[in-house]
């Protein structure tokens, strides 16, 4: 049962676009080299290459890999391959949170959502509010982080208050155009 669950899962990436591109890469791990976050992740752009390739999909799936890739592009402009790795990062991360694959007790798909409900509502980030939103969810790490915020609110780098941007409306209803997009295609 498990392996027909990785199988169909590999099918799922090995014949999308841009998932097919895995099955170009030589394992050069140019990738893995030049990324900036490569040494807090469960395995680099390489290796999680190779797990898919090996048919360990919901391991691939479940690591923090997808989720710790900030889309720098740096590994996509070194591959000699010209994967766009950073694309395949994105599904890795939608097809994680599809699963229920998220790992860290989900904080990080819980990151993201706070962050974009930032976005909708002020066109920009309030890092207060988003943190008390994120904390609704994951408190400890709040708690964790206050000594840090309290050292940047004395400094005036932490605003309490949100700011928002003059077309914040306009951005609302550009997000709204792009989800019905996707959500058609
Ligand atoms: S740089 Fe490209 S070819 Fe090399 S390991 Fe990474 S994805 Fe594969
Ligand atoms: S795009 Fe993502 S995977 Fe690629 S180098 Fe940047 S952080 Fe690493």
């Amino acid at each position: 049962m498990k392996a027909e669950t990785e199988a169909k899962l590999q099918a799922e990436i090995l014949e999308s676009e841009p998932g097919r591109a895995i099955l170009t890469c030589i394992q050069c791990g140019t990738c893995s080299g030049s990324c900036p976050l490569a040494e807090a992740m469960d395995h680099g752009p390489r290796a999680v290459f190779a797990m898919i390739r090996d048919g360990q999909v919901e391991a691939a799936l479940a690591s923090n890999t997808a989720w710790y890739c900030v889309s720098c592009y740096q590994c996509m402009v070194q591959c000699p391959q010209q994967i766009p790795i950073t694309d395949i990062m994105y599904l890795l991360k939608q097809m994680s949170l599809d699963r229920g694959l998220a790992p860290g007790d989900n904080k990080m798909p819980d990151l993201y959502a706070a962050f974009e409900r930032q976005v909708r509502l002020f066109g920009k980030v309030s890092e207060a509010l988003l943190m008390a939103d994120y904390g609704l969810k994951h408190p400890l790490d709040v708690m964790a982080s206050t000594p840090a915020a309290v050292k940047l609110l004395a400094r005036g780098r932490l605003h309490l208050l949100p700011r928002k941007i003059a077309a914040a409306q306009r951005l609302r209803a550009l997000l709204e155009a792009a989800g019905q997009k996707e959500r058609a295609s």
